[in-house]
């Protein structure tokens, strides 16, 4: 079953219920969103009420809460431990973001692995393994990690370095990977053969690990190291390419988020799902 959304907003006033109106606006059956701001660490209380409400509404409309994502706020670096205080505020942080998808049900919550800043791709390895794992224990949220595009000093950017992180993961149940399009073509991966590109990741990671992915097209070649989303059909990698990913038969019921830039301050969504779900390219949506 084609499971498809896209990045919504969480607010105080609205909470889960809003972010739920927002996807079903837009003919999602899924979504996902930031508990707080993406750049910075304050947090609001969430309202029991809201979330109740949004469970109401998710069974009337047959959405799977199984499928909605939280991700988890950008700032946060568990690579970098050069400043001790940082690093465990990071940590605490994210246990507390862990809490917050426990609180609101969700399963999963997508993360950036990291930048090394310096410190080398080994040590910013071992010090994103040290924080899942305290992060991760007694936690009933799966955190997914997220392919990187290789900007700046960013890791995981190839499927070996994921792999490293998760053998060293005590609570395997609880870990996986969010692949992200963009992403990946940016790294370096060639999105005209998803085929190749997918028994890549199942030989070295292993398919059963890969539990949301990430549908944007990108602005910038294959291996561009760069990281700007594209509406879908609008870039390097194609509206083919995309459906190819979406329809795949070994994706099947993984959720699909779209996470593509909006044109002229409005949100994309409810055109690009449309034009998913009848695999018709819309040549006019900018
Ligand atoms: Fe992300
Ligand atoms: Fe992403
Ligand atoms: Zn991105």
């Amino acid at each position: 079953m084609l499971i498809i959304g896209s990045h919504v907003s969480f607010t105080k006033a609205e909470g889960l219920l809003g972010s739920l109106n927002e996807a079903l606006s837009y003919g999602a059956n899924t979504f996902m969103f930031y508990t707080g701001a993406p750049q910075n660490t304050k947090r609001f209380e969430i309202d029991k009420n809201l979330t109740e409400k949004a469970y109401n509404l998710m069974k009337e409309n047959h959405i799977n809460v199984d499928n909605l994502i939280v991700h988890a706020p950008y700032i946060v670096n568990l690579a970098n431990n050069k400043e001790e205080a940082k690093y465990d505020f990071s940590i605490n942080f994210l246990k507390e973001e862990v809490r917050r998808c426990e609180e609101l049900g969700i399963k999963y919550m997508v993360l950036h692995p990291g930048s090394h800043v310096g410190l080398g791709v080994d040590v910013a390895l071992s010090n994103i393994i040290y924080a899942l794992n305290i992060i991760l224990k007694d936690s009933k949220t799966t955190i997914l990690l997220e392919t990187m595009a290789g900007k700046g000093t960013e890791v995981g950017v190839n499927f070996k370095e994921l792999k490293t992180i998760i053998d060293k993961i005590e609570n395997k149940d609880k870990i996986g990977v969010c692949l992200d399009t963009c992403h990946i073509n940016d790294a370096g991966y060639d999105l005209n053969n998803i085929d190749s590109v997918l028994d890549e990741f199942d030989k070295i990671i292993g398919l059963n690990y890969l539990k949301c992915i990430h549908i944007n097209d990108s602005k910038n070649e294959k291996g561009a190291h760069k990281d700007r989303h594209e509406n879908i059909g609008y870039g390097t990698i194609g509206f083919n390419n995309l459906l190819k990913v979406i329809y795949h038969e070994k994706l099947d019921d993984i959720p699909k988020i779209l996470e593509t830039p909006y044109i002229n301050d409005k949100a994309p969504y409810k055109e690009e799902i449309e034009m998913i779900k009848t695999k018709k390219f819309n040549d006019k949506l900018k």
